[in-house]
């Protein structure tokens, strides 16, 4: 069994065709899929499409890429939101220095305040990060109490920053499609990350793993990802699925 922990399921032309995706994610093999909010409307959307489709979960948050809109009364909104019985981390949230670092302020500040809340309500983070790993690792690491937990998706930190995360007991990383590119450049990284600290995702619609590189992703692709891994940590692929299984549930849904 396996949970694509990171789908952004809420684009019109994958709603439009939202059974046949499902079905496929079903059919390789895919039980539950989580699909992060980056911003209010999102997760307006995430919420309803929770209500219609067992098989979806959500998170909600603010993105930092779409901080620049965001105002401190949003907060609010997400807590209510946080109330949904199938909403069941904090996220997508963090810091993004790749596309405009004009917010990184307000970025930082809301990075922390949503990173309070998780900890008030007992819920996981989901953190994005791009060109800004050192610094949300050091934001976590002084904000960790022992309760706070989560996951750094589609990690594209450095050694040392993989070091610092596996010093935080419950923070897991995961890796997308592009670990399947000639071209990936850290397959040292993906070795020295324990099965025990490894999720699964594929962040839907971005990043298809090979042979679907550039097309539009989604969950069903996911074993193209986790063979992948399984391949350079030199695993069975079942065994590993089943250990990244384990690490979801207990994350995410509290087995
Ligand atoms: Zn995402």
């Amino acid at each position: 069994m396996i949970i694509d922990t990171h789908a952004h399921l809420y684009y019109d032309d994958i709603v439009s065709e939202m059974d046949k995706v499902l079905e496929r994610a079903a059919e390789s093999g895919i039980s539950r899929i989580i699909v992060p909010a980056v911003d209010i409307q999102t997760s307006v959307k995430i919420i309803s499409l929770c209500d219609k489709y067992e098989m979806l979960y959500g998170a909600v948050g603010f993105h930092p890429g779409d901080i620049k809109d965001t105002e401190s009364g949003d907060i609010k909104l997400l807590e209510e939101f946080l109330q949904h019985p199938k909403v069941v981390a904090v996220g997508e949230i963090g810091l993004d220095y790749y596309w405009d670092v004009s917010y990184k302020d307000k970025q930082i500040y809301f990075f922390k305040e949503q990173i309070e809340i998780a900890k008030d309500k007992n819920l996981p983070v989901i953190v994005h990060t791009r060109n800004s790993t050192k610094e949300a690792v050091e934001i976590i690491t002084e904000k960790y109490d022992g309760n706070l937990k989560g996951q750094f998706h589609c990690f594209s930190g450095t050694s040392e920053d993989l070091d610092e995360i596996l010093k935080l007991e419950n923070f897991f990383v995961s890796f997308c499609g592009n670990v399947t590119f000639k071209k990936y450049k850290d397959i040292n990284i993906i070795e020295n990350v324990p099965v025990n600290k490894l999720l699964s995702e594929t962040d839907t619609p971005y990043l298809s793993p090979e042979p679907f590189r550039g097309k539009r992703n989604e969950p069903a692709y996911i074993k193209y990802t986790l063979k992948k891994i399984s391949e350079i940590k030199n695993i069975e692929c079942g065994k590993l699925e089943t250990a990244i299984y384990r690490n979801v549930m207990n994350l995410f849904f509290t087995i």
